[in-house]
């Protein structure tokens, strides 16, 4: 994924937070995202479960992954 192709390190998706990503969330909309199509957030520790329980509370569908910035990407 062209997201991870980078050295660079990998901001927290929650606006305003500047800290260091370590976790994704990939998630999707059903009722606007052709099927299969998703998108990618990244959080910190602190804001994991604010992302998730956003998306959760919207019942869409997402899943989450510890996010290590040495694995390659593929
Ligand atoms: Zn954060």
């Amino acid at each position: 994924m062209s997201l991870f192709g980078g050295p660079e390190r990998f901001a927290c998706s929650r606006a305003a937070c500047t800290a260091q990503a370590s976790w994704r969330i990939d998630w999707s909309n059903p009722r606007i995202h052709a099927a299969g199509r998703r998108k990618t957030w990244l959080a910190c520790d602190e804001h994991r479960d604010y992302l998730e329980g956003f998306l959760v509370t919207r019942g869409f569908p997402l899943e989450v992954s510890p996010l290590h910035a040495e694995d390659p990407a593929s």
